[in-house]
């Protein structure tokens, strides 16, 4: 059998990705091209409009150009808009959110699916990916989330936050380590970890460096006021063993904002206050964040506050993205829209203003020292520090391989040596 894999989305997707990845070489099938695969398996992102429309199109195509291949979709938009995908061609599954156990039976892997049909535990039966196919791994440590901000369909598409136990990431990671220098921790929201039965994020990550020596570790994504002591020290004085990076998701820099949005944890003094804690006399720190613009009700001064706390911060890069409606979220229900092209407007003034800060971070970083993992690519190769830049390296540098450089400055890239 040929499977075709197809990722939409957040690296929690990607890592959903390789487990089914791992399954299909447990049933000895092998990974292909949609045109010759019997079997298209995409896992699917429900975070804006435009993802759900990438879905849908690529559903369409691979039905038009490969109508012989059978499409099961998993993930966010499976959960969230099963019906009119069900509806769409050549799709078998409908499978929402992460569940591997449900793609081994829609796949047919006949051992699999007596046994899962039997009630056999599903964690027996499916293989953790120990190798993934990227250069760095990921590693997804919780899943769904306990917030209720009122723009997202993810909370509602994955579910309330659970953790995964410490000893099962530990196994995984030490498998992981086998195979690739960097492991990213990922999730849907990382800073909840262990809430539920007394740990913490600091505590998971504190242990995994300990029991996994060989390897980086990497946050993905981390709310800037769930950063716990632990971690903070570990983000700060981590060595090479923890990234000196964070993303931490803003949104907005007004508070009026943030209210309307539901993110209550938080405002943007007690968020600035954090992240200039962390980054206090850093001049290697990677540091990003997430911002929505033209969230309805957001006036030309919350959008001042958020350039200027955006300014004033030290963003080495930014993911900027308009206000998208999901459909079943109360911001869909929000009054005071913001025209769309205003909030086309408003993002590209921040991602010009996040390209300066990048450019000149990137500079100021030239003539210094580096952790550099080979990331691949021909003919230009690529590799990434530890506080997140991608650099040239030398084409002979071999993939999923790390090592210490000095940074160059190469035109408008930076080169590592
Ligand atoms: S914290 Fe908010 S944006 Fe993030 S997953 Fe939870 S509800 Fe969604």
């Amino acid at each position: 059998m040929k499977v075709h894999l197809r990722t939409f989305g957040c690296r929690a997707n990607h890592y959903d990705t390789e487990q089914v990845r791992a399954l299909v070489a447990a049933m000895g099938a092998s990974e292909s091209d949609a045109a010759d695969a019997d079997v298209a398996v995409l896992n699917s992102c429900a975070v804006t409009s435009d993802a759900e429309a990438d879905l849908r199109q690529a559903v369409r195509r691979i039905a038009r150009e490969s109508p012989g291949t059978r499409i099961v979709v998993t993930g966010c938009a499976a959960a969230r808009s099963h019906e009119t995908i069900a509806q769409l061609p050549n799709v078998t599954h409908v499978i929402a959110g992460a569940d591997v156990a449900q793609v081994a039976l829609a796949l047919g892997g006949a051992a699999a699916s007596t046994r899962l049909a039997a009630g056999e535990a599903a964690t027996a039966l499916l293989p953790l990916a120990r190798r993934q196919s990227g250069a760095r791994a990921t590693l997804r440590v919780q899943d769904g989330c306990d917030e209720h901000c009122t723009f997202c369909a993810t909370t509602l598409a994955r579910g309330a936050h659970r953790s995964r136990d410490i000893a099962t990431l530990v196994d995984e990671a030490r498998g992981l380590a086998e195979h690739h220098p960097e492991i990213v921790i990922t999730g849907v929201h990382v800073g909840s970890y262990g809430t539920e039965h007394g740990e913490s994020i600091g505590v998971l990550v504190e242990t995994l460096v300990r029991e996994v020596p060989t390897v980086r570790f990497r946050l993905a994504s981390v709310e800037a006021t769930e950063v716990d002591p632990t971690l903070f020290s570990l983000l700060r004085d981590g060595g090479d063993r923890v990234c000196p990076y964070l993303h931490a998701p803003l949104q907005s820099g007004s508070d009026r904002v943030l209210r309307r949005m539901g993110r209550h944890w938080y405002t943007a003094r007690t968020y600035a206050e954090a992240i200039t804690r962390l980054t206090a006399d850093r001049t290697v720190f990677g540091l990003g964040a997430d911002i929505m613009t033209g969230f309805p009700g957001e006036t030309a001064a919350d959008h001042a506050e958020t350039v200027a706390l955006v300014r004033d911060l030290p963003f080495t890069h930014l993911h900027v993205f308009p206000f998208s409606p999901r459909p079943g979220t109360a911001a869909e229900r929000l009054g005071d829209p913001v025209q769309p092209s205003v909030a086309r407007e408003r993002a590209a003034e921040l991602r010009a203003i996040a390209d300066e800060k990048q450019a000149a971070y990137a500079a100021s970083r030239a003539g210094g020292i580096a952790d550099v993992v080979v990331i691949g690519g021909t003919p230009v190769r690529t590799g990434l520090t530890e506080d997140y830049l991608e650099v040239e390296v030398a084409p002979d540098r071999a993939r999923a391989t790390r090592f210490a450089a000095r940074l160059t400055a190469a035109g408008t890239r930076l080169r590592a040596q």
